[in-house]
């Protein structure tokens, strides 16, 4: 298949064309579809499979850059992994006008950061310490966030961001989609996945 047949929308293909990506994954060619068809998605797969595009793609058509909300969170289990996810997605949406995608972390300056939520992003890439940090304080609002991807689940699971995620979760909105993707899927992520996820098609590349 190429990126055309999935349906992603002309600045997505330009950003791609300009990274010269020319085929996608088997992990992005099974998620993609199911994504923009608003399913939620459980997918297994290591890095290094192509697993940002295979969220990150279907995730940026759907943002409206008309909007200052934080419309999608991207929850990751490290400050290198939120860095280089907003990194990467950064590139996908380079020909889309508009688009803020910020990373919080622990470790980064949280006056920066609350800083850039008075001009909220429509993106945000987040450690879980971080980010239930800014529901503390209240300079964080999920409440129009209707797309989360928790990245690497097996990892913030091992790390021990059980809590953490709980309350991430539920501050977003019940209707949602909720996508998760994670190298293994031992008991506690199919329990994650149970508590977390409605109705998901399960992928594997
Ligand atoms: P990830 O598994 O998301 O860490 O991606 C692994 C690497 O593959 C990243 O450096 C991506 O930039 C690259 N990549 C992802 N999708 C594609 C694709 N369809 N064609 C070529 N490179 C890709």
């Amino acid at each position: 298949a190429t990126f055309e047949q999935l349906k992603l929308n002309a600045a997505l293909l330009q950003g791609l064309e300009a990274l010269q990506y020319t085929t996608p994954t088997p992990i992005q060619e099974q998620a993609i579809p199911l994504l923009l068809q608003g399913h939620d998605v459980a997918g297994q797969a290591e890095t290094g499979s192509g697993k940002t595009a295979a969220f990150g793609l279907p995730l940026l058509q759907s943002i409206n850059p008309e909007l200052q909300q934080v419309q999608a969170l991207v929850v990751v289990p490290t400050r290198e992994l939120a860095v280089q996810v907003r990194q990467e997605l950064k590139q996908y949406a380079r020909f889309i006008p508009n688009l803020k995608i910020s990373a919080f972390y622990g470790g980064h300056s949280f006056r920066i950061e609350e800083t850039s939520l008075e001009h909220p992003p429509q993106v945000l890439v987040g450690t879980p310490g971080r980010l239930t940090d800014h529901l503390s304080r209240r300079t964080l609002h999920l409440s129009k966030t209707t797309k989360v991807v928790l990245d690497e689940a097996d990892k913030l699971l091992e790390m021990g961001f059980e809590e953490e995620l709980d309350r991430l979760m539920g501050a977003l909105p019940r209707k949602r989609q909720t996508i998760l993707f994670s190298a293994t899927m031992e008991e506690n992520v199919k329990q994650l996945i149970a508590d977390s996820l409605q109705d998901p098609k399960f992928i594997q590349a």
